[in-house]
């Protein structure tokens, strides 16, 4: 071996060494995944309507998050969304600021400083409580035109969702779309599937989108599975928050059938986070809820074919599972308040 190659090899193994030292402190890809008003019975209802299985079952540790805000045993949207991104209790229909008037930087913001990739998937509208409440500083999540403002200044690498009425048929008749020159803004499943660009949005829908029983589409299994293939192709983590937004409708119709759609077309995306997570190995998925929804009880019923009833059109304060698989997953068993959700993601990325 002559002093030349002894040098090349001298080089390749520090490359080896420095490239796998490099994969190993690569910061994990976080999936939050929220079931808008899924508690217990909506999963029970949903798994026993789904052939008895639900993608559920392969997490790896279970917690119960308390959910009441700041000034509500029963929470709502806004202020549980808010306590999850954020951190803190605040006071219901709230976003981002807390119960002494302070903007909250978000888990999803925190992750940007930090160099993430990041986006936000609805099957809601994207200026709607629960995804806002990870990008909007607003004290009324009913400022709908407000905090569409706020999103299109914001820096969101990926979204999907309805509502770009809020962005183009404003009383302000400003055309927001037309000020994120950034985005390549796809009309349809297939642009966002092409699309190559380091910013992407797609809006499904001008108002908000239909359920899955009265025909909305894409699913949310495809969508997910295009939004990680494009959020992981790049070298950085990335964050992602998909929200199964319309079991929360079905909760406060009292509609048993659009509770279980909303739940099958969730479970759905939750399969394929899982799945990723399973061959990426650096990536924690955590499934919650913000709240339950209905008061829904399951009272019997025979698989494939459930009965239930609810006690209420509105919220209810009892806890609500949250499921965790790999990296730091043990981090979520036990009983704990929802804003811990945000610490034990900031742990993980720290
Ligand atoms: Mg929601
Ligand atoms: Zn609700």
């Amino acid at each position: 071996m002559n002093i030349n190659s002894i040098f090349k090899s001298c080089l390749l193994l520090q490359l080896i060494f420095i490239n796998y030292s490099w994969s190993q402190n690569k910061s994990p890809n976080i999936i939050l995944m929220i079931g808008d008003g899924m508690g217990l019975t909506q999963i029970s209802s949903g798994m026993y309507a789904n052939g008895n299985s639900t993608a559920l079952e392969e997490f790896q540790y279970i917690g119960l998050s308390k959910t009441n805000s700041s000034n509500s045993l029963v929470t709502d949207s806004a202020a549980s969304g808010t306590a999850m991104a954020t951190g803190v209790k605040t006071l219901n229909k709230v976003l981002g600021i807390d119960s002494k008037n302070v903007s909250k930087k978000s888990i999803l913001e925190i992750c940007q400083d930090k160099g993430y990739r990041t986006g936000l998937i609805a099957t809601s509208s994207i200026v709607h409580a629960t995804p806002a409440s990870f990008y909007a500083k607003e004290i009324s999540r009913y400022n709908y035109e407000n905090i569409a403002f706020q999103f299109s200044n914001h820096s969101v690498d990926l979204f999907v969702g309805g509502g770009s009425k809020y962005f183009t048929a404003r009383k302000d008749k400003k055309n927001l779309l037309k000020e994120m020159l950034d985005y390549d803004l796809v009309r349809s499943i297939r642009e966002f599937e092409k699309s190559n660009a380091s910013k992407i949005g797609f809006f499904t829908y001008f108002d908000e989108p239909p359920s899955i029983i009265n025909g909305r589409s894409p699913n949310l299994d495809r969508i997910t599975t295009i939004a990680i293939n494009k959020l992981s192709s790049k070298d950085s983590p990335f964050f992602i928050m998909i929200e199964g937004s319309q079991i929360d409708w079905g909760g406060h119709g009292n509609d048993s059938n659009m509770v279980i759609s909303e739940f099958k077309d969730f479970n759905s995306a939750i399969k394929v986070a899982l799945e990723f997570a399973k061959s990426d190995k650096n990536t924690l998925v955590v499934v919650t809820a913000d709240h339950e929804t209905g008061g829904m009880s399951l009272n019997g019923g025979k698989i494939n074919r459930v009965f239930n009833t609810f006690n209420t059109k509105g919220h209810t304060a009892t806890m609500v599972p949250v499921f965790s698989y790999g990296l730091n997953s043990n981090l979520f068993k036990g009983i704990y308040e929802n804003t811990e959700i945000f610490e034990k993601l900031k742990k993980t990325i720290e």
